[in-house]
């Protein structure tokens, strides 16, 4: 009897395992990018929420949350 060579056979099992997390671990990253983007659009209507227009000039200005309520630009003040 010659010498046995080791072959790894691979198993259908193991094959839609490896779909399996391979699909997983693209899920993962979808939810990853979802979670991603969300936070960016929240971040950025926070941003647009601050966003103020003067009710003196009409000029556009931001405000940082201390000067909530305040509706003239740091120039008409
Ligand atoms: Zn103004």
């Amino acid at each position: 009897m010659g010498k046995e060579i080791d072959i790894p056979i691979v198993k259908e099992e193991d094959i839609i395992a490896a779909n399996m997390r391979r699909d997983k671990y693209s899920l993962k990253r979808d939810v990853q990018a979802r979670e991603f983007n969300e936070a960016i659009v929240t971040r950025l209507l926070a941003e647009s929420a601050r966003h103020i227009k003067c009710e003196k000039c009409g000029k556009e200005f931001t405000s940082d949350s201390k000067e909530n309520g305040v509706l003239s630009c740091p120039e008409c003040r």
